[in-house]
């Protein structure tokens, strides 16, 4: 595809005039993703006739051409973007970022001190996206087979509360996993004090025996950074880590782990391999264990006595 040139950048409101250049534009940013998701975004079979009565649009365009768009509406105290969609031969070129920093320069003007907004977890580049400029995740919603991600950002509100502390985090989403019937183990990463990731055990789910939530994380926190080197980033995580994950750890150049229960049957760290002592190990990060240890062993007791 040939990639447009720049040239005369307009931001105009969108008019019902404009429904079937909104539909084009959103099926050709959407078209990408039916193979991954095994049927069409919501986007794309959206009535934009309907939704021009409802929804507030901004359009960009580049030499009078739809380039790119923000859909938003406000629901109770929350701006919400409905839709951010950049037409392939625009993409790369900031203009996803330069609508949502608009979208929020509406909501603040409109006094609202919260916007938020969801994508499909299978889209990774736009978590990654959201991520960067500071969205953080809500909760996740079963979606048609899927899972949709809310994401929000304050505005503008010097005492917006600090996300959850990393070992709530990892707490909560070890209970999560043990509700979703998974081992109940959590992880988080933390980036420059703020939890960039988090996960819980998703082998059975995923059917993936890879899938332990440090393996998750890790993979999440890179996308999110776009980097595969997690450099000043430190890893919580609710049960010592067992040899792949240890593995991963030290692939990932993380700076600390911390874990809390130790696990003699299973772990790398301070039982078996002991993986960073090793002198095949090329990076190790500072360990500290034990944090909230007898918690995470409870959780883990209770949850296989209940399956047995
Ligand atoms: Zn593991």
């Amino acid at each position: 595809m040939e990639r447009e040139k720049n040239g005369v950048m307009t931001l105009e409101l969108g008019a019902p005039k404009d429904a079937p250049e909104i539909r084009e534009l959103v099926r050709s940013a959407y078209s990408k993703w039916i193979e991954l998701i095994g049927r069409e975004p919501r986007p794309m079979t959206v009535d934009y006739d309907e939704a021009l009565k409802t929804n507030r649009f901004d359009l960009l365009r580049v030499n009078g051409r739809l380039a790119a768009l923000v859909e938003t509406s406000r629901e109770r105290d929350q701006f919400l973007v409905q839709n951010l969609a950049v037409a392939p031969a625009f993409q790369h070129r900031g203009f996803g970022r330069l609508l949502l920093a608009h979208a929020e320069a509406l909501a603040a003007a409109d006094g609202l001190e919260e916007i938020g907004l969801y994508t499909n977890r299978l889209f990774a580049e736009n978590l990654q996206l959201y991520g960067k400029l500071g969205y953080l995740v809500d909760r996740e919603e079963d979606y048609l087979g899927g899972v949709l991600v809310h994401m929000s950002k304050g505005l503008c509100r010097p005492e917006y509360e600090a996300p959850p502390a990393p070992w709530d985090r990892a707490f909560d989403e070890a209970r999560a996993a043990a509700s979703r019937g998974e081992a109940p183990i959590g992880a988080c990463v933390v980036h420059e004090g703020k939890i960039i990731a988090s996960a819980g055990n998703r082998t059975i789910g995923d059917r993936d025996p890879t899938a332990h939530a440090e393996v998750l994380v890790i993979r999440a926190a890179a996308k999110i950074l776009d980097d595969e080197r997690l450099t000043g980033c430190d890893l919580y995580v609710t049960l010592e880590p067992c040899a792949m994950c240890a593995g991963a750890i030290s692939h990932a150049r993380l700076r600390r782990l911390y874990f809390a229960a130790e696990d003699e049957k299973g772990g790398a760290v301070e039982n078996g391999p002991r993986f960073f002592s090793q002198k095949t190990c090329h990076h190790r990060p500072e360990v500290y264990g034990g944090i909230r240890a007898s918690e995470a062993a409870n959780m883990l007791r209770d949850f296989f006595k209940a399956r047995r």
